[in-house]
Order: structure tokens, then C-alpha cells, then sequence
């Protein structure tokens, strides 16, 4: 199996991370999920932008262009042989002694990026998941995607110790996202969905959904909506690389309508499906 360290492809068994190096030790880097669909990237150019102002808010410079990183990841798509699956990219702001001040200037971020084979999530797709609320702990700048996810871990665990998929954080009241994914809910075919502030991760796939339902003539609105609008919304759905579009039909074990994913969830899971198609010819 190939990796991607520092700006070349290796074997994955000649990498080396050192204990020193600051995504170890502090969470100190950002990261990024790009799905592969018949071995090509979805919507990799958008991720990679991410990655780069991700990186760019915590004052890490990454040194590659999007298009040399963007070679390089379909180089090891190759090597791999990967057909459908996801890319893990991260970056971390690299290896020095551990302090918690900055290292000098000629320290240089470490890159890794690695393949792993997956199926879409089709059946729980096409059925729907369940979920339950949480409050949001974490901090205010939830729209970077930061290594620092230990408040998602433990949302995500309760769901999992609860029997559900997903744990949806609220903050005040107000819905801010799932533990590794946004949420929108459907009220009289309207779309609602937090809109991209600080308090949220700004999904590359909501922005899918935006750009599609401004494009077919779905009603999409960018406003926060309380944990009570949610629980009496028509419909509810995640979004996310790895989740795609997936319908929510119970939370804190209260159905939601008649408890099966609805009309405007479907039609945007199909409208989803052929812009894969569209990009990548699958
Ligand atoms: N919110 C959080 C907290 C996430 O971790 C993710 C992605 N895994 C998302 C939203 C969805 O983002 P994307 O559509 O870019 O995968």
C-alpha cells in the first residue's frame, strides 16, 4: 500500500512519524476527506481549497499548489488501484520540540495522505438512520477542519452507546451540525440549513446541495433552525464526503413525520447521484 508523505508517493510501511511531531502531540494541523468515485476525485479541487485556508487560519503555509496536490493524489489513486473509496489528507505544522509556542520558520509542515477502499452507505441511504441530540462543546472556530475532534468523538460514541448513527450538537437551542456531517431539515418543501458561519464546518457537500437545488428550483434557505423546528420538521437530512446524503427518520427515539425518509430527501439523493455521475462518470 502507497502513501503520500511530504509532497512524494512511499510505501506505507517506510513511513515514519515522529512522537515530536505536532499533529501527535497537539492536534496541531487540519485535515481533509475526499471521496473517490470510479477512480476519479469528486469534488477534489473544492477540498483542496479547504485544506489550504483550513491551514491558513491556524497560520500553516502548505507548499504545494492544488493542481501538484491534486497530481499527486490521482498518482496514488493509480498506484493503489482504488475504484471507490475515500483520501485522507492531512498536514500538520511538522516536528520540533514540544512546546506549545510555534516552531521557527524553516520547520516545514508534514503531509501525509493515504487511499481506503469504501462502499457508498447505500442501504442506510435508502432506509434512513436514526440519531439524538447533543450539546455543542466545542469551540468557536468549528469552521476550520482541525485535527481537534474530541468533543465529535464523544458526540459520536453516545450516539453509537444509543443505538444511532449520529449525534446532532445544538448550541443555544439552535442545531449547529452532526458530529461528522451538517443537517438540514425540510419544512413545506423548504430547505433549511445552518448557514456557514463560525459555529459550523462549511460541507462540501451542503454546498453541493445548495449549488443543485439553485440549479433545479429546490428552495434552499441558509438560517438557523432550534432543536424544537427540527424535531416538528416534514423531513431531516445529513450530508457529508463519507455520509452523502442520508435521511434522519427518528431522533431522541421521537419519529420524525411518519418516520421514513421523504419526498425532497430522495429527490436531492438522485439529483446527488447524477453529479457524481456528472464529475466523475460513475
Ligand atoms: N461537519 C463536520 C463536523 C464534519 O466533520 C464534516 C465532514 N466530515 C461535515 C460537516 C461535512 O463536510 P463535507 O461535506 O465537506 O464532508
Amino acid at each position: 500500500e502507497k502513501v503520500i508523505f511530504n509532497g512524494s508517493i512511499t510505501e506505507r510501511s517506510q513511513l515514519n512519524i515522529d512522537i515530536e511531531d505536532r499533529g501527535y502531540q497537539f492536534g496541531d494541523g487540519v485535515y481533509e476527506v475526499i471521496r473517490v468515485y470510479n477512480r476519479s476525485l469528486f469534488t477534489g479541487e473544492e477540498h483542496l481549497q479547504r485544506l489550504i485556508d483550513s491551514a491558513e487560519s491556524i497560520q500553516i503555509k502548505i507548499p504545494y499548489t492544488i493542481a501538484e496536490m491534486k497530481n499527486l493524489l490521482l498518482k496514488l489513486i493509480e498506484e493503489n488501484n482504488l475504484f471507490l473509496g475515500i483520501i485522507y489528507l492531512q498536514i500538520t505544522r511538522g516536528v520540533s520540540q514540544r512546546t506549545h509556542l510555534f516552531p521557527s520558520a524553516d520547520v516545514e509542515p508534514s503531509f501525509v495522505a493515504y487511499t481506503r477502499e469504501l462502499q457508498s452507505p447505500t442501504e442506510a441511504m435508502e432506509k434512513g438512520v436514526t440519531a439524538i441530540t447533543v450539546e455543542d462543546i466545542r469551540w468557536l472556530r468549528c469552521d476550520i477542519k482541525s485535527l481537534n475532534l474530541l468533543p465529535n468523538l464523544l458526540a459520536k460514541q453516545k450516539a453509537s452507546e444509543a443505538g444511532c448513527f449520529e449525534a446532532l450538537q445544538h448550541r443555544n437551542g439552535i442545531v449547529t451540525e452532526g458530529s461528522s456531517s451538517n443537517v438540514s431539515i425540510v419544512v413545506d418543501g423548504k430547505i433549511k440549513t445552518h448557514p456557514a458561519t463560525n459555529l459550523i464546518l462549511n460541507g462540501i457537500t451542503r454546498q453541493v446541495i445548495v449549488d443543485i437545488c439553485l440549479k433545479n428550483g429546490l428552495e434552499i434557505i441558509e438560517e438557523e433552525f432550534s432543536v424544537d423546528e427540527m424535531l416538528q420538521a416534514d423531513e431531516i437530512f445529513l450530508s457529508g464526503t463519507t455520509t452523502e446524503i442520508m435521511p434522519i427518520i427518528e431522533i431522541d427515539k421521537q419519529k420524525i413525520e411518519k418516520g421514513e425518509p421523504g419526498p425532497v430527501t430522495k429527490k436531492l439523493q438522485a439529483l446527488f447521484n447524477e453529479e457524481i455521475k456528472k464529475q466523475c462518470g460513475f
